[in-house]
């Protein structure tokens, strides 16, 4: 098959990676012209440019900008594109992605099927430099198809995604935005608070030592509010009314153990810890 991958990062990188080491032929497009020859010198891509003409003959184009650019860059594109082109997308949140694709599809009259996609994997990296092989293996990969996405588009896009090793979910976009906004979005505003905490410590002989003493722990709980702060910020922009409903349930479960702490209701504590405890495993099975 011949690819297509417009926005060549992290992501877009890590697919064009996988993606010839299956064969396939792929053709990428970047804003800037250093990306792409970074691209073509790491093996991302067969050919890549600047000019999105190079899409001319793609089976398949895989849509990689950052979430506000995804939109305005397949009207860019569309032009180019053979009418059989399958289009999918990668975004974070998908409810108003995969509804402003169909209005556009249908304004501009493009016979083009689109498939929302949307693959759980990355790292605190950003750019080309960052992209690795196998970065989807064994993690989940999720399609979000709507009544009117045709059936052989899903189908393709998805042997295409089970070829690269990841776990096929499929959803509704809105669930999945529910979903992620519970697990992804909601942990990295929780994660970046924890940082803020430690870093708004006045004495600064106790924050000084709190950084010596930070390990595993920290490491671990830390990690996600020390990623890409571009990709934190369109989460809660375009996944606004989910994140915004997570977040008012983790403000009420803070307000619940601050009231056992200052109640010095321990046995109480422990219960939630004991269910916490007992809960945790099933969210690490993948
Ligand atoms: P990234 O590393 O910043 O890559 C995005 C690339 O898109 C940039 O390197 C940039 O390349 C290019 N770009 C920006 N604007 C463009 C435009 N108008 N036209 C063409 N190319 C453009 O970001 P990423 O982490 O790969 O994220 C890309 C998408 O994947 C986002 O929609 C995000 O929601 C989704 N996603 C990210 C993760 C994650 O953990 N990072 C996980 C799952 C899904 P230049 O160097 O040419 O400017």
């Amino acid at each position: 098959m011949k690819l297509g991958i417009v926005g060549l990062g992290l992501i877009g990188g890590s697919l064009g990676l996988d993606a010839r080491a299956l064969g396939h032929r792929v053709v990428g497009v970047s804003r800037k012209e250093s990306t792409c020859k970074s691209a073509i010198a790491m093996g991302a891509v067969d050919d890549a440019s600047t000019d999105v003409s190079i899409l001319s003959t793609v089976d398949m184009v895989f849509l990689c900008t950052p979430l506000s650019k995804i939109i305005s860059t397949t009207e860019q594109i569309l032009p180019f594109l053979p009418k059989t082109a399958i289009l999918t997308d990668v975004g974070s949140v998908k409810a108003p992605i995969v509804s402003q694709m169909q209005a556009l599809l249908a304004e501009v009259q493009a016979q083009n099927p689109f498939v929302g996609g949307h693959p759980m994997a990355g790292t605190a990296e950003t750019g080309i430099d960052a992209a690795l092989s196998d970065l989807f293996r064994d993690n989940p990969y999720v399609l979000t198809p709507t009544e009117t996405t045709p059936v052989e588009a899903v189908n393709a896009v998805a042997k295409l995604v089970r070829s690269l090793g990841a776990r096929l979910y499929q959803c509704d976009p809105m669930t999945h935005d529910r979903a992620v906004a519970l697990i992804s979005h909601l942990p990295v505003m929780v994660s970046a608070s924890l940082i803020e905490v430690c870093q708004s410590e006045r004495d600064a002989s106790v924050r000084e030592l709190a950084v010596q003493l930070a390990s595993s722990g920290f490491r671990d709980t830390s990690r996600v509010g020390g990623g890409n702060p571009e990709l934190g910020r369109l989460m809660a922009e375009f996944n606004t009314d989910a994140l915004l409903a997570s977040l008012y349930q983790y403000r009420s479960k803070l307000d619940q153990i601050i009231h056992q702490v200052e109640m010095a209701e321990w046995d109480a504590l422990e219960s939630k810890l004991l269910l916490t405890q007992r809960d945790r495993p099933q969210y690490l099975k993948g």
